[in-house]
C-alpha cells in the first residue's frame, strides 16, 4: 500500500474494519524501508531547518491511539532526529479542573508552537470526541444547558474542523495520525508491560477497561475521523502492529508534508548585505 491509501481528506469515507494493522506484504522489503526510513529523516531535518529559517508556517501533528499503540515510541525514534530547538512536544492527559473550567480547544490553542517550528501533540482535542463520548463525560461537566444538546459531538466536530481550517487560515497546517493496532498486538504489549521490569512504568491497569471498549472506540474514532478529514487538515490511518512499518509511514508523511509546505532560506537583508564588504575586510585585516 502507498501512503495515498493511509489518507483520508475528506474524498472517501473510512471503514477501519478495511484497514490493516500490521505491515502485510511490504515485510519482505523490511530492509530497504528502514533505510528508505533512515534517508526520510534526514530530508526532514534539513526541511526543518528551512522552516525553522523562514519561519512562514508551522505544523502541528496529532498523534491519536488506543494504549500500547505506540505513540511514545514513534515520538522517540522518528521526532527525535529533528532538531529540538524548533520542535515542542505536548502530552495531553485527563484535564486538570483549570482546563475544565475552560472550553476544551483552551489548553491546546496554548500548546501550539510559533510558526517555524513543529509541534507534535501527544493526543490532542480529539480526546474530547472519543474518550469523552465513549464514557459520556460531558455529561458530567458544569456547563450551561444550552450547551448539552443532543448533537453535542455533532457540533464539536463542526468546530474541531473550524478551528483547524482558522489555523489553515492562519499559517498552521495540521495532520492527523491515528495509529491503528489490532487487539491481539494490544493484548501482547499489555503483557510485557506486565512482566518485563523496565516496562512496569508504561503499565496501567485502567487501560484494560478501555479494551473492553474496543467496539465503542473504533466507532467514535470512526465518526471523528470522517468527519474531520480535509484537504488542509487530513488523517493519515497507519496500521500500528509493526513499529518499523509505522516509523516508516511516519517519516514519509513528515516528508510529505514538508516538501508540499515547500520551505525556503529567507534571502540576505539589503541592508546586512550592504554591510557585508566592510565587515569582510574586518575580519580579514584581524
Ligand atoms: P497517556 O497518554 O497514556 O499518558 O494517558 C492519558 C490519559 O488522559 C488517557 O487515558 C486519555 O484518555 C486521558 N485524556 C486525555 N485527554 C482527555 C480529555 N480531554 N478528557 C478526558 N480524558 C482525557
Ligand atoms: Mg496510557
Amino acid at each position: 500500500m502507498s501512503l495515498r491509501e493511509y489518507c483520508f481528506d475528506g474524498e472517501r469515507k473510512l471503514d477501519l474494519d478495511a484497514m490493516p494493522t500490521g505491515a502485510g506484504d511490504r515485510k519482505a522489503e523490511k530492509g530497504a524501508l528502514k533505510a528508505q526510513t533512515e534517508e526520510n529523516l534526514l530530508r526532514a531535518a534539513e526541511l526543518q531547518e528551512r522552516m525553522y529559517a523562514e519561519k512562514r508556517e508551522g505544523l502541528v501533528i496529532a498523534l491519536q491511539a488506543r494504549d500500547a499503540a505506540g505513540k511514545d515510541s514513534l515520538i522517540k525514534k522518528v521526532f527525535s532526529q529533528l532538531n529540538p530547538a524548533a520542535l515542542k512536544v505536548t502530552s495531553f492527559k485527563t484535564p486538570t479542573s483549570t482546563d475544565l473550567a475552560h472550553d476544551y480547544m483552551w489548553r491546546i490553542h496554548q500548546a501550539l508552537p510559533e510558526r517555524g517550528c513543529i509541534g507534535i501533540f501527544n493526543r490532542s482535542h480529539y480526546e474530547d470526541v472519543l474518550v469523552v463520548k465513549v464514557h459520556q463525560l460531558h455529561k458530567g461537566y458544569r456547563l450551561a444547558e444550552r450547551c448539552l444538546t443532543d448533537d453535542f459531538f455533532e457540533r464539536r466536530y463542526r468546530q474541531i474542523s473550524s478551528w483547524e481550517q482558522y489555523l489553515w487560515e492562519n499559517g498552521y497546517r495540521m495532520v492527523k495520525v491515528f495509529l491503528h493496532i489490532s487487539r491481539e498486538e494490544q493484548k501482547q504489549r499489555f503483557l510485557d508491560r506486565m512482566e518485563l521490569s523496565e516496562k512496569y512504568w508504561k503499565l496501567s491497569v485502567g487501560d484494560m477497561k478501555e479494551r473492553a471498549l474496543w467496539k465503542e472506540y473504533d466507532e467514535a474514532y470512526e465518526k471523528s475521523i470522517n468527519a474531520t478529514a480535509t484537504r488542509n487538515a487530513p488523517w493519515y490511518v497507519l496500521p500500528a502492529d509493526d513499529k518499523w512499518y509505522t516509523r516508516y509511514l511516519m517519516s514519509e508523511i513528515l516528508v510529505k508534508t514538508l516538501e508540499d509546505m515547500d520551505p525556503q532560506y529567507p534571502p540576505l537583508d539589503p541592508d546586512e548585505a550592504a554591510k557585508i564588504p566592510a565587515a569582510m575586510q574586518e575580519l580579514e585585516t584581524e
